[in-house]
């Protein structure tokens, strides 16, 4: 009896320890009121997630930001079930994302219940690994970013026309995606040089501009982004930018060592 007395007792400072531990070695900014639906065992959320305003829950564990989301868009789409409120007709022929003509496809949007785990500090890793079909990010509104390729390996080509009015669209099982700039974020919620999302190797994806001019491909390097100051970074981190040019988001590879996504 007293032994196992003294055994929980142990563990529970033992517990308390690692506890206080992790608290300390959190370094985000002093703002406390930011965090608030972070994680309660102690580990602060850094503020630049806050930004994420689609997800049900953003937490710290102190080497991974986790990040669940339904994977459904909080903007209209034509993709939702016409009983949803947010159901809202974009006829075939309007205009979709770098003019192509819209062709709604039979699919609609469902939710997903991801599990996004990204590194806190986002390091580089010369592997660059493959992003993978299916997930590679999130924007802030808690939707998947998708790479620059359909199924099979193929070109985007004809599933652009597919893309809604704000250039997302469901793949066959209902799960909504950007392959591209997401069009709600950057005119609706912010701005074309705003914070747009996080691929999974925890470093941020921007839009289509900064310091008010169109970002050029010819300043990104193979993977899409480069190293710069940003809004959210003030010292500076490697950032992928949107461009309306495959391969829109992401290019060969992630630049970091990526996290896992699942659902
Ligand atoms: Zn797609
Ligand atoms: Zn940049």
């Amino acid at each position: 009896m007293k032994k196992s007395f003294l055994f929980f007792a142990l563990a529970c400072m033992l517990f308390s320890c690692k506890k206080e531990t992790s608290t300390s070695s959190d370094s985000s900014s002093s703002s406390g009121g930011s965090s608030s639906g972070s994680s309660s065992s102690g580990n602060t959320v850094p503020d630049v997630y806050t930004k994420i305003f689609g997800a049900s829950s953003i937490t710290s564990d102190g080497t991974f930001i986790t990040v669940k989301t339904k994977g459904i868009p909080s903007h209209k789409s034509c993709y939702w079930p016409t009983s949803n409120a947010l159901y809202e007709n974009f006829a075939n022929g309007s205009t979709t994302f770098n003019g192509e003509i819209f062709q709604k496809a039979p699919t609609q949007i469902t939710d997903q219940n991801y599990t996004f785990k990204i590194p806190l500090k986002p390091a580089l890793n010369s592997a660059h690994s493959a992003t993978p079909l299916g997930p590679i990010g999130f924007a802030l509104d808690g939707v998947a970013l998708y790479n620059q390729y359909a199924a099979g390996g193929a070109s985007l080509g004809n599933e652009i026309k597919g893309f809604d009015q704000y250039y997302g669209h469901p793949q066959d099982m209902g799960s909504y995606h950007y392959h591209v700039e997401p069009l709600y974020i950057t005119k609706v919620k912010s701005s074309k040089s705003s914070l747009v999302g996080f691929l999974l190797d925890g470093f941020p994806v921007y839009g289509p501009e900064e310091n008010g001019a169109t970002v050029a491909e010819s300043a990104l390097d193979a993977y899409h982004g480069h190293t710069s100051a940003t809004a959210d970074y003030p010292n500076g981190t490697y950032h992928y930018h949107t461009t309306a040019v495959s391969p829109y988001i992401n290019g060969n590879g992630f630049y970091g060592t990526p996290g896992t996504v699942s659902k």
